[in-house]
């Protein structure tokens, strides 16, 4: 997947010494002046709105700032001396960066109500602008804000219904293959051939435009994914995913989306002719000594498959039973009058028969 850079966003950082919520760029608490230590992460805003300042994105994207080695100030990237102590930073460490820290916050949000006072304060305001008081943190109100209720009803219902499913087809195939034995005497023999009869008939398929064999009539198209890929192309659809904000060290996070691009091409529809089984004939009689039936074809018909069944018809104790086999020879086994033991399903099918001594 292509990320994709949406742009750069202020973020936020609560005070540990007084607790005030100060903009993440800033280096220093707004209320008491104590400096951001190392340790004490930006979190998003409420609201996070998109940055156009040319200076603010340079800084932005210059990368995460430094603490400095010998009093823990906070300097920007670019700064060479520690604007509080005035060392090097070489021996400075840079703040981590890279750490998602959410989804993009872009909707706005309803008024933040001061606790001193009472009165709305835009979701942006980190204090009061009517008393002063500090605002509590986006982070804080997102913390308090109700969750939406986790969804395990459906997983649940789904798993039951799964286990009831399992469950019906352990019992049919119990039915099925519980047999009971009974013996049949053999009534009668018949047996039936069929050909079946194959035409030439139009076919509706779909397609790529491209597979389609040359020289049949394409009929409506429309555009479908053929495929997709991680790289923006010409004529491809760009889809993305909830774009999310990450930290960049600096008191800003960048706000990017994961994209795919989806290749579009025309998928159609087409008929081709193809030998299909349109009709059939058979022809049937009693004993083993079986006939093929008579075959006439029109033009644009040809034989399809020939086949040849052989039903034994059983009388037991008051019910008659059929069993089938394919094969003459299997079906000459059954002489009129000889005696079967048969195992009879749930489902009143013979599922076997063996000769009974
Ligand atoms: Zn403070
Ligand atoms: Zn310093
Ligand atoms: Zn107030």
């Amino acid at each position: 997947m292509a990320k994709k850079s949406l742009g750069y966003v202020k973020l936020e950082w609560i005070c540990p010494n007084c607790k005030s919520r100060n903009p993440g760029p800033q280096q220093k608490c707004g209320s008491c002046g104590a400096a951001q230590p190392a340790d004490v992460e930006f979190v998003q805003p409420l609201q996070e709105e998109i940055i156009e300042e040319k200076a603010q994105i340079e800084r932005a994207a210059a990368g995460p700032d430094i603490h400095c080695g010998y009093c823990g100030a906070r300097n920007a990237a670019t700064d060479k001396v520690c604007v509080q102590c005035g060392a090097d930073l070489k021996a400075g460490q840079a703040r981590a960066a890279g750490q998602v820290l959410g989804a993009h916050r872009s909707q706005s949000v309803p008024d933040v109500t001061c606790p001193a006072c009472g009165s709305a304060n835009p979701a942006s305001a980190q204090r009061c602008q009517r008393c002063g008081a500090g605002l509590l943190s986006g982070a804080e109100l997102m913390a308090r804000a109700p969750k939406p209720n986790k969804q395990g009803g459906f997983g649940r219902a789904a798993l039951f219904v799964g286990l009831g499913i399992v469950a019906l087809i352990v019992v049919f195939l119990a039915l099925m293959f519980r047999t009971e034995e009974t013996i049949g005497v053999v009534q009668d023999v018949n047996w039936e051939r069929r050909i079946e009869i194959q035409a030439l008939v139009p076919v509706a398929k779909e397609n790529w435009i491209d597979q389609i064999p040359s020289g049949v009539a394409v009929g409506q198209c429309r555009k479908r994914v053929a495929r997709t890929q991680d790289e923006p192309t010409a004529n491809a659809r760009e889809v993305c995913g909830t774009p999310y904000t990450v930290d960049q060290g600096s008191g800003f996070g960048e706000v990017v989306q994961e994209c795919r691009y989806e290749i579009l091409e025309d998928w159609c529809e087409y008929k081709v002719d193809e030998w299909r089984s349109v009709d059939s004939v058979s022809a049937n009689g009693p004993g083993v000594a079986a006939l093929w039936p008579e075959l006439r074809l029109d033009t644009n018909q040809r034989e399809g498959r020939r086949s040849e069944e052989y039903t034994i018809l059983f009388s037991t104790d008051g019910d008659n039973y059929r069993y089938k086999v394919s094969q003459a020879n299997d079906a000459a086994k059954f002489e009129k009058g000889s005696r079967w033991i048969l195992s009879v399903n749930t489902f009143n099918a013979v599922t076997n028969v063996e000769p009974a001594r």
